[in-house]
């Protein structure tokens, strides 16, 4: 039973619901479909709480909904967010439930694709702080460039303002797709999609290199995790 922590923003959570039983009636066949607990929060409190940087409470929040999921039956977790994992492993100590890190995840998909130098869009928090780039170098020895300061800031504007709340614009397609480019023209062999809305909004035709889908990749190893369970 897969226990999502889901609702950041619900947009993504949707596609994770869909991926995740689409995966499984792929793998399964038939009428097959995924066994999940969804716990989806409210947005608007985890984004108060990331503005205020109490990471501490947002801990808090999900361990609690993690909890609750433990307790509901799930035999393990997926948080529906690239930004959320800054508390990932504080959620997994407290739940006492094994954790799909999209980290890891997204890391081991560019390692199999042979690439060691990346280009890196998602929230301020997933492209500045150490959680998320460093965890990539460190651990998988993965060069990661990120926009510049300007750029970064459109980005996450976009996310919080329009892909959260279900808006997708083309003029911000455009932007992104030119910020990706920048990005390759520095070096970068692909590009992750280091927030779980991006790729409703950014498509593998859009850009020449492998995009790295966080939010597919993610539900993928939740699956076969899923899968190997049984
Ligand atoms: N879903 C986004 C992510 O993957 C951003 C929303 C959030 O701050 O959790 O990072």
């Amino acid at each position: 039973v897969i226990g999502l922590i889901g609702g950041m923003s619900w947009n993504s959570t949707l596609e994770y619901y869909r991926l995740i039983n689409e995966m499984v009636a792929g793998k399964l066949g038939g009428l097959h479909s995924a066994r999940i607990i969804l716990y989806s929060l409210d947005f608007d409190e985890i984004r108060q709480v990331q503005r205020r940087a109490r990471w501490d409470d947002a801990a808090t929040i999900l361990s609690q909904a993690g909890i609750a999921l433990k307790q509901a039956g799930a035999d393990f977790l997926v948080i529906c967010s690239n930004t959320m994992h800054k508390v990932a492993g504080a959620v997994m100590e407290r739940v006492g439930l094994p954790l799909i890190d999209i980290v890891d995840v997204t890391g081991n998909s560019i390692i199999g694709h042979g690439l060691s130098k990346v280009g890196l869009l998602g929230t301020r928090f997933v492209m500045e702080e150490p959680f998320y780039r460093l965890r990539l170098e460190k651990q998988f020895d993965i060069e990661v460039l990120v926009p510049d300061e300007e750029e970064r800031a459109i980005v996450h504007r976009t996310i919080f303002d329009e892909l959260c709340q279900g808006r997708l614009e083309t003029s911000s397609r455009r932007v992104c797709v030119n910020i990706i480019a920048e990005l390759i023209g520095q070096g970068a062999e692909g590009i992750i999609l280091g927030c779980t809305e991006l790729p409703l909004l950014i498509h593998p035709n859009d850009v020449h290199v492998p995009l790295f889908d966080s939010t597919k990749l993610h539900a993928g190893a939740a699956v076969n995790f899923a899968l190997a369970e049984r």
